[in-house]
């Protein structure tokens, strides 16, 4: 009785705590990791990250070495983590792709692109479930992602951590739309917040189980 009375004060309080929870996490003891509280397995991420340069026009090549991409990819699998999506960094490494493809990252669309993938104009070695492209200019954003791709493109030079832009794209391509009122939280537009709700770890998780059922 002492136990239930407790854990109905502890969700009153969740519910009542304002602001910072805009309705959006279910209310629960806040003690509880977002993996324990959802009673969910991790699930496993494949991930490779490519540098896109062009040999034939070294001015249109993104400036990011293997290292700083590599050193990305480890804060990215840490911030998932915590939601239990286990992100396994595969291939990191540059690919040479046909200026003109480049161009077409001029606006934030990215079909263009993929679609030139597709199309084996340019190679994309041991492909992830999800392919992240680190470019020169990724059409004037930090990021983004593709409507409907598991592929994410990132600037050279984000107004927000490089780690964050990443993170904050897997997030759109594991099913995660835009917070609006807690800047704290990762999928807050524009901000350095890390933060992932119980919520958000379990829809990221289901869309994670799905992408690796229909890999298999
Ligand atoms: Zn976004």
């Amino acid at each position: 009785m002492r136990f239930l009375l407790l854990s109905a004060l502890v969700i009153l309080a969740a519910a009542c705590s304002g602001v910072d929870n805009n309705g959006a996490e279910p209310a629960g003891p806040s003690e509880t990791s977002p993996v324990e509280a959802a009673g969910a397995e991790p699930v496993a991420l494949p991930i490779s990250l490519y540098i896109v340069v062009s040999e034939s026009d070294p001015q249109l090549s993104s400036s990011r070495s293997v290292a700083e991409v590599e050193a990305i990819g480890a804060r990215v699998t840490e911030i998932w983590a915590e939601a239990g999506v286990v992100i396994e960094i595969g291939f990191v490494g540059q690919i040479d792709v046909p200026p003109e493809v480049i161009q077409t990252l001029a606006t934030p669309d990215g079909r263009a692109f993929l679609q030139a993938a597709g199309d084996r104009r340019f190679a994309v070695p041991e492909p992830g479930a999800i392919v992240g492209f680190y470019t020169r200019n990724a059409g004037g954003v930090n990021g983004f992602a593709p409507f409907g791709q598991r592929a994410f493109f990132v600037t050279d030079e984000p107004s927000v951590f490089d780690e964050r832009v990443s993170s904050h794209e897997i997030g759109h391509i594991l099913g995660l739309h835009h917070e609006l009122g807690d800047s704290g939280r990762l999928m807050f537009s524009g901000t350095n917040g890390m933060e992932l709700t119980s919520e958000e770890a379990t829809v990221a998780r289901y869309a994670a189980e799905g992408i690796m059922a229909g890999a298999r």
